[in-house]
């Protein structure tokens, strides 16, 4: 792909249409009906980030995001499906039967804003104006809502390559920051001084690890070096977030070669100290290898286009840990069910302060590990009761990924998938929607007896 230079606008490449060769046939159709009512009311209207980037690549899209110069009110006012998110930035959602468009407003940089001023109040009183842009002292932004130019919204972005726009007005694309030379070239790098990029925002240096493992590039020389000096700042980010990013990584499909690239810098032993250290030692003399199998293996599956639970992914990926932990447990006397409890508690309490795995997966997650042992179980007490929780599936295949090689498991397990395929012909009575038309006696209601009304008090 050959890049222009266009003349008039400094540090702005414009490729037309006739050189990239993307065709809208390869867009979402929604995000080219929301660009062209843009376009079409006289706004201007770009789709940008990353859906330009992998049309570049050839790649499948995740989401087409949309920017325009056009306000949020205007937008709302051009769209009966559009709802207005968010309180400082407005964004627009306009909402499609299986899709959703994010329309954002031309932003600036964080950088730009001139110290805030004072402003008069209606009473005419004077007022200090509160910053649009708000960073804490080590310079990571907290709040960022100005609008600004195409170019200034480019800026702001993280990486060269996806700061990338396509204008819906002449089908080119626009590129203000040399993203189009970094695709060329495989390389992913940050725009502007790496150092305070990843200052303002550290999920940046998971965001670059993602990418580059996903694509396939590396990362530009100065945008490395930073991320390992600022490696040990990613727990600043906020838990609930690293939680997010950890999960795109994980199931991105590239989650080896993720890990691999978080070991060398030293991300993955700032968000999970414990666990790294564990990894990096032995036990009884053998290292610890199921968690680089089971990223393997998540990866293959996520290719094939698999989907993982998040729990399930935890359960792979942190099982081993989570059995010697109970195990520890175990040989200080505590019950088996009890041992495991204690082991995830003590997992989530490392964990949770630097990445906030939710309370609800958290459980999921534990029982999965409390379950397997029902599995051996067999025929066990009402299997059918066991087969329709919700959360069979995932234990069955966690059984099956980590052990599913032995012997007396994959009987096992045959076993299991024969009741449960029985089960499917013949769903269980108390399942069904009325127990009669299963064929099932109905239950006696029990009656309750109410006490006398004195007799109620005098026990009380
Ligand atoms: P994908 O959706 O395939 O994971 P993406 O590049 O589209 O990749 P999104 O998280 O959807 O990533 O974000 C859309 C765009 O918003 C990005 O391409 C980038 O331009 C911008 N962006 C996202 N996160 C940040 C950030 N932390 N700092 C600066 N810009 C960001
Ligand atoms: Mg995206």
């Amino acid at each position: 792909m050959k890049t222009r230079i266009n003349p008039e606008k400094s540090g702005r490449v414009t490729i037309t249409r006739q050189e990239h060769g993307i065709s809208r046939t390869l867009m979402s159709p929604n995000a080219l009906r929301v660009l062209y009512r843009l376009k079409d009311n006289g706004f201007v209207a770009y789709l940008v980030g990353g859906c330009v980037r992998d049309l570049l690549l050839g790649r499948e899209p995740k989401d087409f995001d949309v920017v325009t110069n056009a306000t949020p009110g205007e937008v709302k006012r051009m769209f009966s499906n559009c709802r207005l998110i968010g309180r400082r930035f407005r964004l627009a959602h306009i909402h499609f039967k299986v899709e959703l468009i994010e329309v954002a407003t031309f932003r600036s940089q964080a950088a730009d804003e001139p110290e805030p001023g004072a402003v008069e109040t209606r009473r005419g009183e004077q007022r200090q104006r509160r910053p649009q842009i708000l960073k804490d002292d080590e310079g990571m932004i907290l709040r960022d809502n100005v609008f600004g130019t195409p170019e200034e919204d480019a800026l702001r972005r993280d990486f060269t390559v996806n700061a990338l726009a396509y204008d819906i007005a002449d089908f080119s694309i626009i590129d203000f920051a040399g993203g189009l030379a970094d695709l060329d070239a495989g390389i992913i790098r940050t725009i502007g001084d790496p150092n305070v990029r990843f200052q303002e925002d550290p999920v940046r240096m998971l965001r670059a690890v993602r990418f580059a493992a996903l694509l396939g590039f590396s990362m530009a020389e100065e945008t490395r070096n930073a991320l390992v000096t600022a490696a040990g700042t990613i727990v600043r980010a906020s838990p609930p977030r690293l939680y997010e990013e950890m999960l795109k990584i994980l199931l991105s499909g590239e989650g080896a070669k993720c890990c691999d690239l978080l070991h060398q810098t030293g991300l993955f032993t700032a968000l999970f100290p414990f666990f790294s250290a564990w990894l990096n030692a032995e036990s009884g003399g053998f290292p610890h290898t199921r968690f680089g199998e089971m990223l393997t293996c998540v990866d293959s599956r996520i290719q094939q286009g698999d989907t993982i639970s998040p729990q399930l992914l935890l359960a792979l990926l942190f099982g081993e840990y989570l059995d010697e932990k109970a195990e520890n447990f175990r040989a200080r006397g505590m019950p088996w069910q009890q041992s495991v409890d204690a082991a995830t508690a003590e997992f989530l309490g490392e964990v949770c302060p630097f990445v906030q795995i939710t309370s609800r997966v958290g459980s999921a997650l534990r029982d999965i590990i409390a379950q397997q042992t029902r599995l051996t179980h067999i025929p066990g007490r009402r299997p059918q009761l066991f087969i329709a929780r919700t959360d069979f599936t995932d234990i069955i295949a966690y059984s099956r990924i980590v052990h599913g090689n032995k012997k007396d498991v994959a009987s096992r397990l045959q076993w299991w998938r024969v009741q449960a395929e029985q089960m499917e012909q013949e769903p269980l009575p108390l399942l069904s929607k009325s127990t009669e038309a299963a064929g099932a006696a109905p239950r006696k209601k029990r009656r309750r007896r109410r006490k006398p009304h004195g007799l109620q008090r005098a026990t009380q």
